[in-house]
Parts: structure tokens; sequence; C-alpha cells
């Protein structure tokens, strides 16, 4: 049984990963990521949060909810359970499909599976949302991150590691507020615009990821990262959980948003695989 699921996980990993034609080279070869994650599963580091009663919404939102509708011995001798659930597309681990911000842009179920996959840059300015939690990942950040590791590859899927995961789930550190409906007392870090400019169009990356509850930093009033990275058709993946153990380069990144026709956006279950 563990063989076959780990045969299948090959074969779902490797179909993917070969989809991505934007990925090249070692760095991203699906048959050696998909043979790492299998052989050793220590290798594939879960990026999602459960979801729960704590799991973080936008102030604006209910909660998640699930709640079984059968659990136990049945008059058939057989145990069984089942259950509902009822979320808002936004919270806990999601992707934002670009129809989010975007009145033309892809919805959920448009966005090709191309898009789901790809090398991760993990961008750090922890250090400096330490002790600002308005902080946002600068241009400079990228520069800095390229001295050292190399440009952003082609079809990177950027992550903003701003050390917020540490809050998880504490609403109020974690938001800035736990007030229902406090939207205009929200911080948190996030993506500059300046930075997203950058990424769209100096290099070729295929998604932004961050380990807050946006990629706009919560203080901001008319969201500009999401208009402009949504608005190019592009989509994000917000409330990153375990960033702290991605290494800054070469792992691979998997997000699997549930498939909502429509979709302004979806929960997902996001993980990495470790070179
Ligand atoms: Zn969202």
């Amino acid at each position: 049984m563990v063989r076959a699921a780990a045969a299948a996980m090959t074969v779902l990993l490797v179909v993917i990963a070969a989809g991505n034609a934007r990925a090249q080279g070692e760095l991203f070869n699906p048959v050696r990521i998909a043979g790492a994650a299998t052989s050793d599963p220590s290798k594939i580091i879960d990026l999602t949060y459960s979801f729960d009663a704590s799991t973080i919404y936008w102030p604006t939102e209910g909660g998640f909810e699930h709640k079984f509708e059968l659990f136990g011995i049945q008059p058939g001798g057989y145990f069984y359970s089942s259950a509902r659930f009822a979320a808002a597309e936004h919270g806990g681990t999601h992707m934002d499909a670009p129809l989010h911000f975007n009145r033309n842009g892809m919805s959920v179920d448009q966005v090709p599976m191309s898009y789901f996959v790809g090398p991760a840059v993990v961008i750090d300015f922890s250090a400096r949302s330490l002790n600002y939690p308005d902080a946002t990942m600068t241009v400079e950040d990228i520069h800095a991150y390229e001295r050292t590791h190399g440009e952003v590859p082609s079809g990177a899927i950027v992550v903003g590691r701003s050390g917020w995961g540490r809050f998880w789930p504490d609403k109020k550190h974690y938001l800035g507020s736990d007030k229902p409906g406090a939207v205009a007392h929200l911080h948190f870090p996030g993506f500059s615009p300046e930075a997203v400019k950058f990424l769209l169009t100096e290099r070729n990356v295929m998604a932004l990821a961050i380990d807050t509850a946006s990629l706009d930093p919560g203080n901001s009033r008319d969201f500009p990262v999401h208009r402009m990275w949504l608005g190019a058709n592009r989509v994000g993946f917000e409330n990153l959980a375990n960033a702290d153990k991605l290494p800054f380069s070469g792992a691979t990144i998997f997000c699997i948003p549930m498939k909502i026709d429509k979709g302004t956006g979806a929960p997902a279950r996001i993980f990495a695989v470790l070179p």
C-alpha cells in the first residue's frame, strides 16, 4: 500500500512537473524531484496549515466550519463517518486566482496546472519585520538574494519570508487585530509594489507566495500588489506554513488548490520537495 502510494505520487509529480515547460535544467528535473520525494519522505515539507476552528480568515469573514453528520457504528454493524465543511475562499493556506482582483482574469478552475509548480526562491526579510510589522520585501532584497544565490530562475515561485508564521494561529499578532471587521487596524508584512513590478517585468516569475495573510502588507488600503500581480493573470499563495523550513533555493513548490468553478481563490495543499 505504501509502495503503491509512492508510485502514484511519483507519477503525479512527474506529470505535473513535466507539464511546466517554462522551468528548465537540472534545477527542475521532474524525475529527480519525484524520486527524492518518494524515496525520502523527510524531503517533503508541508507548507499548509490544517483547516480548523482556529484557522485565520480575513476580519470580514467567518471561520472554517466542519461538522460531523455521522460518526459511529451504523445499523449494518460497520463504522462510518462523514462531515460537511464550509469556508470563505480566502483564508488559511490558499491560492488567489487572478479573478480576485481582475475582472477578466482566470478563475481557479481556469488556471493551468503548470502554474502550480516551480522552483522555490526564498527571499527573507524577517530581520526587518521582526520589530516592524509594516515591513515589505523590497527590490534591494531581491538584489541581495541574487548576489548570493544567483538570478531568480524562469518559472520561479518567489516566497516572501517575513517570519510571521511564528504567530500562527494567534490572530491578534498575526493580523495585528483580532476584532471582527477591523480591516483598518491590520499590521503584517507583505511585498512592496516596486519589488513585484521588478519580478513581473525583469524576471519570469510564476507565482508569489507569502507567510502572512496577504501579498500586500496589512496596512495597505488599495492593494497595489494584488492589482498588479493578479492583473497580469498570475497567481498568489497566502498563509504559507513552515516557510522557515525552506532553503533559500533548490526546493520545488507544489500548490494543489481545490478546483472551484468560477473561484476567485481556493483552499490549497501546498508543499515543497527539498533538493
Ligand atoms: Zn487570498
